[in-house]
């Protein structure tokens, strides 16, 4: 077994399977290092269509397209109390895809990073990263495997695409609080058995909750009956045990109430929880080294961003590094880190009037202005990078402008 390589990533999830792919495509050599064994579990189900030009260049939609239990998905519903509005991806300001899939997360990564193996990526199951060494020339990581065994594997540049691990924020020290409030999710997968016409399978339903404004509760069908739903809020608001928080919360919404009548809780499947996820850093690069994905920042479930910034710093990773390798200069800063942040930060304005309460007021407005509603459709289809988008370039003061115009909601 070599250990040396041009690139290490750590972490097989969406991050370290598509900028493995996108690198070994252009030739270099990469080799994926996966604590875990897959499938395996991990939160995140409902894509985002800009997530599509990432996985298209990473030669991983066919293998997609094969899996019949991936939901094909074209928008996202919004409801509160027995208001019910939506957004259609299709009908959207940027240019790019408008419908993407909602995906169990164990045969969505598994596919992602069988596909880079078959590209000549070599992926080490059960290998752990436990320290890491950038004061030479290249880079030397301590691998554990998980039957004990230990050695050092070196490669010109890290990639840290470990998620939650966030194994280099970790052993540099890089990590720094995230400015939202701890919150956490209890979630857990249904067989919904809904008939109901008002649900739509196309779209990821959000629902507020009628009376805690903070409160919300995401709804992911799947292509075979299933459902992912989980209720996301203040840590102090939903403590208890999983299976009591989830359903007495989701029981409390109208529409929830009536869709999942028929729903089976106890099919097998555990009750979940997750807990101050949100996390930031203090850089996203450093010598030999840049993380991606969850492993550098991550905001709030709430409009399903996770997995497309994931994927777009790892194309933004990719490009920076095949520069850098030939030679050339590689700004990490003005190439990389700024350029990921524009999104993170239109996302992070959005999250924001979501909870304070301006940007719930804007989607459950009565009359949407059309020309309005495909800028913010592109934001909500993943494409916060678009800096035509007015709702972009100038997130905060067009959400504050709009919000006051449209007014204050109410439950109805
Ligand atoms: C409640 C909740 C709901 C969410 N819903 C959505 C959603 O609907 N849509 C969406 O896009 N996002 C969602 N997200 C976010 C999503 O979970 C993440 O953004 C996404 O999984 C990040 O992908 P990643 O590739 O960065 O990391 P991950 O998918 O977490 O993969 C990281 C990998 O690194 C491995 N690893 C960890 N430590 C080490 C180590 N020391 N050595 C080697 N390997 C290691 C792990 O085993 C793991 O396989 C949600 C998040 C939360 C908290």
């Amino acid at each position: 077994m070599s250990h040396q390589y041009d690139v290490a990533v750590i972490g097989a999830g969406p991050a370290g399977s598509v900028v493995s792919a996108l690198l070994q495509r252009r030739g270099w050599r990469v080799c994926v290092l996966e604590k875990q064994h897959f499938p395996r579990f991990v939160i995140g189900e409902s894509l985002l269509p800009h997530c599509m030009e990432m996985l298209e260049e990473a030669g991983f939609t066919e293998a997609l397209k094969a899996e019949p239990r991936f939901q094909f998905k074209n928008g996202a519903a919004f409801t509160w109390g027995s208001r019910y509005t939506y957004f259609d991806f299709t009908d959207k300001f940027s240019p790019g895809p408008g419908t993407t899939y909602q995906v169990r997360r164990d045969v969505f990564d598994h596919i992602l990073i069988q596909e880079a193996a078959k590209q000549g990526v070599e992926v080490r199951f059960g290998h752990g990263v436990t320290a890491f060494d950038n004061s030479g020339d290249s880079a030397r990581l301590s691998v554990e495997t998980d039957e004990g065994r230990q050695y050092t594997l070196e490669a010109r540049f890290v990639l840290d695409a470990s998620g939650y691990g966030r194994v280099l924020p970790r052993l540099l020290d890089l990590e720094t609080p995230s400015s939202l409030p701890v919150r956490m999710a209890h979630f857990t997968h249904i067989d919904d058995n809904i008939t109901s016409p008002k649900f739509d399978r196309n779209k990821i339903l959000i629902t507020t909750h009628p009376v805690q404004r903070n409160v919300w509760f995401w709804t992911i069908p799947f292509g075979d009956n299933r459902c992912s739903i989980g209720v996301v809020g203040l840590a102090e608001d939903l403590a208890g045990d999983s299976e009591t928080v989830l359903k007495k919360w989701v029981y409390e919404c109208p529409m929830l109430a009536e869709i999942l009548d028929k729903a089976v809780w106890d099919n097998g499947f555990p009750f979940r929880s997750i807990q101050g996820y949100s996390a930031n850093v203090k850089s996203l690069y450093g010598r030999h080294f840049a993380l991606l994905g969850n492993a550098a920042e991550f905001l709030d479930p709430v409009f399903s961003s996770g997995v497309t910034i994931a994927m777009h710093s790892a194309k933004l990773a990719a490009e920076l590094l095949d520069k850098q390798f030939k030679g050339k200069e590689a700004d990490w800063q003005g190439e990389f880190a700024e350029p990921l942040m524009l999104g993170v930060n239109t996302f992070r304005t959005y999250v924001n009037g979501w909870y304070d309460g301006r940007f719930q007021d804007v989607i459950y407005a009565e009359n949407r202005n059309p020309d309005i509603s495909r800028m913010l459709s592109s934001i909500l289809a993943g494409y916060a990078w678009d800096s035509n988008n007015p709702y972009v370039d100038k997130a905060e003061r067009r959400l504050a402008a709009l919000a006051e115009l449209v007014g204050p909601a109410t439950c109805a």
